[in-house]
């Protein structure tokens, strides 16, 4: 069958999320690949969620989102990162980030513009530049001694005259990093001096490790005024079906992401907002214990894949390991990401995610392997324990 997808689509193919998950569930593999946690989310969010329903909150919710999510959207935010925004003009509540992002590159680029973003890539991002037919400028985190970071040549050559934004992640899926305040602030300089727009996929922004401070370009001098800061409640609450993500951004920005979020979705699910608002605004103790847990996971899984010979940079951030495979899989044969993540769910029962799907020159990304750690203890031991017998 000849394909009668639009051409747009095609370098993408079906998204590496689904394709690794259907393989973990085809052979019963614990699944450390696509990011979602394999437990519930607080109570207190369901329960505010049904009685919604209860109460007949069931019709389209406004279109920038229900009046109780934007206050709380924004008394969050205001705690998280000392942004403050304005709940009617300047927040957005969207189907997930990822309606964010599209809304926001379809709402605010034309065809033509080029955007700078950083690589390994969260995979919708290429794919919303591909429908906004804009152009990537790829910045690549190279890997360092303990993580990994862009070169500041690299970062001031992706500008030019053409550039109309620069698309970051903080926390970053999948290496980890958590952008410093000097390598925000030259990111913030670049954008100010080329006048162009920052996007910013903030939605690790409370899963951080070690004493990491996580901060918003947006905060920085200059850039509040050319920010869009996207976030949402999937990771921070454990409710990645949900989707109910945001946009913060000022007015003028806003009335653009608007324009395309209101033909895309027009709105989300009316309940789940009610439930996200009772979350934000009185769910912080489950956020500590969640980052707690999180925290155990990513130490547990961290050592027993570094005792198994693989080359392990902890994240300050989110909730994956990105970890060098060649040490394990050369004693295998296999040669590249792809090939290990193949075999990881038929011979050990475990899988994961092959991170060449975030490059633009694949190649750069197949000596890593991605790990989600977003999971109960005993999930996490079963893996540790499967990945001994294979390896062993
Ligand atoms: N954000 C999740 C991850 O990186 C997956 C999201 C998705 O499946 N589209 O694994």
């Amino acid at each position: 069958m000849t394909t009668q997808t639009a051409e747009r689509f095609l370098p993408f193919g079906t998204t590496i999320f689904s394709e690794m998950t259907a393989l973990a569930n085809t052979h019963r593999a614990v699944n450390l690949s696509q990011g979602f946690p394999d437990f519930d989310g607080p109570d207190m969010g369901k329960d505010a969620a049904k009685k919604a329903i209860d109460d007949g909150h069931n019709q389209y919710a406004p279109m920038p989102g229900t009046p109780e999510l934007r206050e709380a959207i924004a008394a969050w935010t205001q705690r998280a990162s000392g942004v403050d925004a304005d709940p009617m003009t300047e927040i957005t509540v969207t189907c997930g980030c990822t309606e964010g992002i599209a809304a926001t590159m379809l709402g605010l680029l034309n065809p033509g513009d080029e955007v700078v973003v950083f690589e390994p890539y969260y995979d919708s991002y290429r794919a919303c530049m591909a429908m906004a037919g804009v152009t990537p400028r790829f910045v690549t985190l190279h890997p360092t001694e303990d993580g990994f970071a862009y070169n500041d040549d690299e970062l001031a050559g992706a500008f030019n005259e053409r550039t109309r934004a620069v698309l970051i992640n903080t926390p970053h899926n999948p290496t980890g990093v958590v952008f410093s305040p000097a390598q925000l602030r030259r990111i913030a300089d670049l954008c100010i001096t080329h006048d162009c727009i920052a996007i910013s996929d903030e939605v690790y922004e409370r899963i951080l490790f070690e004493g990491a401070i996580h901060e918003s370009i947006a905060t920085l001098p200059g850039m509040r005024a050319r920010t869009v800061v996207l976030s949402s409640a999937g990771k921070t609450f454990s409710l990645t079906g949900w989707k109910i993500g945001w946009a913060i951004a000022p007015a003028i920005l806003t009335a653009g992401i608007r324009s395309a979020h209101q033909f895309l979705t027009f709105s989300t699910a009316t309940p789940l907002q009610h439930g996200a608002a009772a979350l934000l605004n009185g769910g912080e103790d489950e956020v500590t214990k969640l980052v707690s847990h999180y925290a155990r996971m990513r130490s547990l899984l961290g050592e027993a894949l570094g005792e198994l010979g693989f080359r392990v940079r902890l994240p300050m951030g989110s909730y994956f390991i990105m970890a060098e495979h060649a040490p394990v899989s050369d004693r295998l044969g296999l040669k590249s990401d792809v090939d290990l993540c193949r075999w990881l769910p038929e011979h050990a029962g475990v899988a994961a995610i092959p991170p060449s799907a975030f490059y633009s020159n694949p190649s750069d990304g197949s000596g890593f392997v991605r790990f989600a750690f977003c999971k109960q203890s005993e999930t996490i031991d079963e893996a540790i324990r499967r990945l001994r017998k294979a390896f062993a």
